[in-house]
């Protein structure tokens, strides 16, 4: 190790802080990588594998319309434990309040500022660390099973024309020339060219890993607590056990558990955890070529590497209940509606928390607080689309370079 090189602790192995520390490895710093538990097994272990361009706020209209029903429907694609249902009001407050059309389009145009450079700076990263392969050419399908659900998802559509991204009206054989999988019933599709998928998003956190250690990076098994600035100036993570690393700067990418040291650092965020789930169908009994995503009952189906993912649901529970796998089934069945030949043989249901704040665009910002400590979480449902984004805004700021997108939305002082 280099004693001369400025020294970063990166806190969270999860696809944003694999993608920090390779990045930030690759600018000159030393970095150290701290995780919990095994690296890449968070919300970034059973995503859904899209890098999906077209962003939307959760608070828009089209959302906002659609939850009173999802949440009375036993079926629908939201639910809310009721033992954690009073937990959420503050939450639930501020989603309500990110919608008010203001701060709709204030949001609209952050996201997508992101979005603009998503692609190309997934495409740079997994170059950089020789993974080109993992991302497919095809793009994906939104499917609608009725004119009326078509219409129904109008906001989108006009939404990424508002912002320049492309997207096709298929319908009847067109869409069965795309993906004969899917079912006749399908009768209009978008093809969004775009959204490519990435095979095996755990995968990636691993090679990111690798490719930061190949570069001199260090991964250190603990838990964080806290952050300390000493005298002088460099910091101290505390680990459980009473471990201490020191470092010049510390990174805070601990997914939805970033609030805690958030919390302890004096500067608490709206973090909660949005749990998803997939089920992991290794003998699907068919191929497909595109990702699918139903936008009515909002879950995907993807071809990945291992066999076919479905998945999606959005379940407010908190970090502690213990997953409900029923959950995860009716997106299954769901699935085999769009796709017919769909078998469910060798199969595997998983869930994951993802670091969900009120307003959707995630935290990309240095401590309000605490010089040296810089924070990259709640990316939502979009943490594998923006994590090479994420990554070099981040060094970016972190290194003295102006970033390429306006930072201001992404600051974490402005709850
Ligand atoms: C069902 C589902 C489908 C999704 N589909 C997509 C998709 O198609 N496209 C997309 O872009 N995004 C998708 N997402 C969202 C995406 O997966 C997340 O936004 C992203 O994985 C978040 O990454 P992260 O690194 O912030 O968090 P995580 O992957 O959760 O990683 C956080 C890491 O921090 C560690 N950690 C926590 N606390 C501490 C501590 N105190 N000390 C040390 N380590 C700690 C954890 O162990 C973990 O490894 C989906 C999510 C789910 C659940």
């Amino acid at each position: 190790m280099n004693e001369n090189k400025r020294t970063v602790v990166v806190v969270g192995a999860g696809v944003i802080g694999a993608a920090i520390a390779f990045e930030l490895q690759q600018r000159g710093r030393q970095v150290t990588l701290v995780d919990r538990d095994e690296p890449g097994q968070g919300a970034s272990f059973g995503n859904m594998a899209s890098i999906a361009l077209d962003f939307a706020a959760n608070s828009g209209p089209s959302t906002m319309r659609k939850i009173p029903g999802w949440l009375m429907d036993p079926e629908g694609p939201v639910w809310l434990r009721p033992s954690y249902a009073a937990k959420m009001i503050p939450w639930f407050l501020r989603y309500v309040a990110s919608g008010r059309p203001s701060r709709l389009k204030q949001i609209e145009d952050a996201g997508m500022s992101l979005s603009r450079h998503a692609l190309g700076d997934i495409r740079n990263l997994l170059d950089a660390i020789g993974a080109s392969d993992l991302i497919t050419q095809e793009g994906c399908l939104a499917i609608y099973e009725t004119e009326a659900e078509f219409v129904g998802d109008r906001d989108h559509l006009e939404l990424m024309q508002r912002y320049g991204f492309e997207y096709k009206l298929l319908s009847g054989t067109e869409i069965r020339d795309h993906e004969p999988a899917l079912s006749p019933t399908i009768a209009k599709a978008v093809l969004l060219p775009d959204n490519k998928t990435i095979r095996n998003p755990y995968q990636l956190v691993l090679k990111l890993i690798e490719a930061a250690k190949a570069r001199g990076a260090n991964f250190v098994s603990g838990a964080v607590q806290t952050v300390e600035r000493q005298a002088g100036g460099r910091m101290a993570v505390l680990l459980e056990g009473g471990r201490r690393i020191e470092a010049d700067d510390v990174v805070l990418a601990a997914g939805a558990r970033t609030r805690f040291i958030a919390q302890a650092l004096g500067e608490p965020i709206p973090l909660e955890t949005e749990r998803g789930y997939h089920t992991q169908i290794m003998k699907p009994g068919i191929d497909m070529r595109y990702s699918v995503i139903w936008p009515r009952r909002a879950f995907m189906i993807t071809p990945t590497a291992g066999g076919i993912r479905v998945g999606g649901n959005v379940e407010f529970a908190g970090l502690d209940a213990a997953p409900d796998f029923r959950r995860p089934r009716v997106l299954v069945r769901h699935a085999q509606r769009a796709v017919p030949g769909l078998q469910v043989e060798d199969a595997k249901d998983w869930m994951g928390h993802r670091p969900a704040l009120p307003d959707t665009i995630p935290i990309i910002s240095p401590s309000s607080r605490v010089s040296g400590v810089w924070y990259a979480t709640g990316h939502g449902h979009l943490g594998l689309t923006f994590s090479a984004t994420t990554a070099r805004l981040m060094a970016d700021m972190m290194t003295g370079i102006a970033p390429a997108v306006d930072m201001t939305p992404f600051r974490i002082n402005r709850y």
